[in-house]
């Protein structure tokens, strides 16, 4: 177990990861393709918002149920609901003070997979649909 603290470019939005990050992630998807973060999955319990969420936009897309949250004032993607996993974030690791993440294994995700307005990928065994 392991507690990190994390924060958006200009410091607004603080937050706080506590438990193991095993391995960072990015995705496939077309707003992971152009936000290029390396993400680590973390439980709902784990993540704690410490300053600024009052300056935490919210941005949905698709199916509308990944919520997707970045810094309203530096424009930094920090955290997202994830949609596969709604009980879980995906956390950008860059924001975290103190984690390398070249510690961990690193993995490409099949998000594109999951698109519902795109073509469904049959190995993808989560929802399809609104
Ligand atoms: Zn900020």
């Amino acid at each position: 177990m392991g507690t990190w603290e994390g924060a958006c470019h200009c410091g607004t939005v603080r937050f706080r990861v506590a438990g193991e990050i095993a391995e960072t992630i990015t995705c496939d998807c077309s707003l992971c393709a152009m936000r290029g973060a390396r993400m680590a999955q973390v439980a709902e319990t784990a993540l704690t918002i410490l300053a600024g969420e009052e300056h935490l936009a919210l941005y949905t897309w698709n199916t509308g149920v990944a919520q997707h949250r970045f810094c309203k004032l530096c424009g930094v993607y920090t955290f997202h609901r994830k949609r596969a996993a709604p009980d879980r974030f995906g956390v950008n690791v860059a924001c975290l003070e103190g984690f390398d993440p070249d510690s961990v294994p690193f993995r490409e995700a099949d998000g594109g997979g999951m698109s519902v307005t795109g073509p469904m990928r049959p190995e993808w065994p989560g929802p399809h649909g609104p």
